[in-house]
């Protein structure tokens, strides 16, 4: 029986990387990613506050808590390589009384998930596969979608999975650009280690004022935001 899958959105942005090898990981003909980043250093900006956290570039680091815990139950789809730690001039700026890495910080992990399936695009358009990395190029857009993507005013789409595709990983990315996708006992993992907590948003006349359109949103959930990561909505089809 197939589990109940979620997207893994919203994971929260603590840093940049630098000191990258290789280079750069991106397809020269078409920009998507085709490798993953060995030992970098981890420059934070902010004290993480989740175990799943992200620098500006969008690479993926876990905690060596949560890392554990996803080896303990036996999890599939993902594997990590160690990185260094550092803190930025904006950190030490914040935190004035900070000489070094404080211990609690210093046990993250690059968190590369590997695995890969397919089904049909819901928010782009499918383009040919890219000569030199295969993988399906995203169409542009119509000018107007774009901006209406990019300004939140469409319904987040589900993602739709090909189960025929799946090999049985916990988690796993489609080949459409998005994010991640992890089955039910992951989620569950990441609810128990308060990694789905939400709080309530306190300064509701400044959000009303700056960001009109993400209030809207907020208020249909009761002025509720997640903390560290949320869960969106993932459906197998065939
Ligand atoms: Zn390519």
């Amino acid at each position: 029986m197939l589990p109940k899958i979620h997207t893994l959105e919203r994971i929260p942005v603590v840093g940049f990387s630098r000191h990258t090898v290789p280079d750069s990981i991106l397809c020269e003909y078409c920009n998507r990613k085709i490798a993953d980043y060995q030992r970098l250093e981890l420059v934070l900006d902010s004290q993480p506050e989740c175990d799943i956290v992200g620098d500006s570039e969008g690479t993926l680091f876990i905690s060596g808590t949560l890392a554990t815990a996803l080896a303990r139950i036996g999890a599939t789809g993902y594997r990590i390589l160690p990185i260094s730690l550092s803190l930025s001039d904006d950190y030490y700026r914040a935190h004035p009384n900070i000489s070094a890495l404080p211990a609690r910080t210093s046990d993250f992990y690059e968190f590369i998930i590997t695995g890969r399936c397919d089904g049909p695009w819901v928010s782009s358009i499918r383009g040919e596969s890219c000569p030199i990395c295969h993988q399906p190029i995203p169409q542009p857009q119509d000018f107007d979608r774009f901006m209406s993507e990019l300004l939140g005013e469409t319904q987040e789409h589900t993602r739709l999975v090909d189960p025929a595709t799946w090999h049985g990983e916990d988690l796993f990315y489609l080949s459409e650009p998005g994010p991640a996708i992890i089955t039910d006992r992951i989620a569950s993992l990441l609810g128990e280690t308060g990694n789905l907590r939400t709080e309530q948003i306190m300064n509701r006349n400044l959000v009303e004022h700056m960001m009109p359109k993400y209030a809207e949103i907020l208020s249909r959930s009761g002025w509720v935001q997640e903390r560290c990561s949320k869960l969106g909505s993932a459906e197998w089809v065939s």
